[in-house]
């Protein structure tokens, strides 16, 4: 048995980054880009104006007031998407919209609350300045945004709606980023049925494919869903083979010391263990190994598994620690762990075996402090807690339990891991 942090260590040391792939825009959102980014465009590509108002020479509003406006002939109208061949000469201005390019000749524009716009009714051919202005007044410059040439988004940068729309603003339909991991996840267990099928008595549905199928989803993944392998190892091989074209496989049960889990005697069979039980709770009998495979090019590649433990607790737990981890680093991300809080917590927990605790929990925050509360029972066969919870407070493998008032750390199980 090892600790969590060791387990860890070792699983993101048999992790490797996948290759990259060009991908839609929108389909890359959490992708880490594997290219620098530059633009063959500026930004606005040309000067342009920040208001509706008028294009100017700033020159002819001096000593504009609203008492003694400066009148001034209007020669063209502008709007945003054209480009206007009139040029500003003293003494006149030109009608343009937010977004239109500049005018020759106008060096700023005033915006209509500054000029008598309103009050004039209907086409006079000029146009009253109410204000003086300086040069370069709501001009918005070309390349303001973005310079041509410049580099605008780096290698490693993970992939928010901001740069999808940085990407669409460069006419970038698709762009270079690492690719997301195909993950397997195969379900162990005679008394398993699938969803969609009646339940025979002494039955249970097969929750585990399918909060583990939406942890791999949140996490950026890609997942395969497996079916259900009865345990049998001619089942659970076959079963098993089906996943080899994956980037990572998933079982959940079959790991611990009964009769029937034969899940570790198949990974040592076609692979090789790297580690079985790790001290925390729930979640103990966690195997993880990798599996020999070949990869497209016909090259050795390692599948890693994680044998998850079939409790739908502890297998989504096993799945936060571990395999989210993994699937990050996977996916070429530096941020891979949770953020962790400082909280109160407000009832007792007992570690009575030096295993390190995860106990599911409602945290709040309460006149600037975080206060920690359990869901219930739990057991580890009480998904239900799961659903409950927004953390996981963590109880040391060298403490004997915690008391009310106590401070815990806490894992946000909803933070997103670039906020750690
Ligand atoms: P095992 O480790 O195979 O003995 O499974 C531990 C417990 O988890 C048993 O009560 C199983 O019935 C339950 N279990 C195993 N696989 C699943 C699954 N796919 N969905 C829901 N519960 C499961
Ligand atoms: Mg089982």
């Amino acid at each position: 048995m090892i600790g969590v942090d060791e387990a860890l260590e070792k699983v993101l040391e048999h992790i490797e980054v996948l290759e990259a792939e060009e991908s839609p825009i929108l389909g890359c959102l959490g992708q880490v880009l594997a290219e620098d980014v530059s633009s063959t465009i500026s930004i606005p590509p040309l000067d342009n104006s920040a208001m509706d108002g008028y294009a100017v020479r700033s020159a002819d509003t001096r000593g504009a007031s609203r008492q003694s406006p400066r009148i001034l002939r209007v020669m063209d109208t502008i709007a945003a998407g054209a480009v206007s061949q009139s040029e500003v000469k003293p003494g006149t201005a030109v009608r343009i919209m937010t977004g239109a390019p500049i005018p020759k000749g106008a060096d700023s524009v005033v915006k209509f609350e500054d000029t008598d716009e309103l009050e004039r009714q209907g086409d006079s051919g000029e146009a009253g300045i109410l204000e003086e202005i300086e040069a370069g007044r709501d001009i918005r410059p070309a390349g303001e945004d973005i310079a041509a040439g410049s580099i605008v988004l780096t290698k490693g940068t993970v992939i928010r709606p901001a740069e999808v729309g940085v990407l669409a603003s460069l006419g970038r339909t698709e762009v270079k980023v690492i690719r997301r991991p195909v993950v397997a996840i195969l379900a162990t267990g005679d008394e398993v049925v699938d969803i969609a099928q009646p339940l025979p008595e002494g039955k249970i549905y097969n929750s585990n494919s399918y909060s583990l199928a939406a942890l791999v989803l949140r996490y950026g993944g890609i997942p395969k869903i497996l079916g259900i392998a009865a345990d049998i190892e001619d089942s659970l091989l076959a079963r098993f083979r089906l996943g080899l074209g994956a980037d990572m496989l998933i079982t959940s049960g079959g790991v611990s010391l009964g009769d029937y889990d034969i899940v570790r005697d198949v990974l040592a069979k076609e692979g090789e263990i790297i580690f079985w039980r790790v001290r925390e709770k729930p979640g103990k009998p966690l195997v993880f190994g990798v599996i020999k495979a070949l990869s497209k090019a016909g090259g050795a590649r390692n599948i890693p598994l994680f044998g998850l433990a079939g409790n739908p607790v502890s297998a989504m737990i096993n799945f936060e620690l571990f395999t989210r981890p993994a699937i990050l680093q996977m996916m070429g991300k530096k941020s891979l762990a949770k953020p962790m809080v400082e909280a109160v917590i407000e009832e007792a927990i007992e570690n009575t075996d030096g295993r390190r605790i995860f106990a599911r929990a409602i945290v709040e925050k309460r006149g600037g402090k975080y206060f920690a509360r359990l869901t219930g029972p739990q057991g580890s066969g009480i998904l239900t807690s799961m659903a409950r919870a927004n953390g996981l407070v963590v109880v040391p493998e060298d403490k004997p339990g915690v008391k009310p008032g106590d401070s815990v750390r806490v894992m946000m199980l909803d933070w997103s891991e670039e906020e750690a």
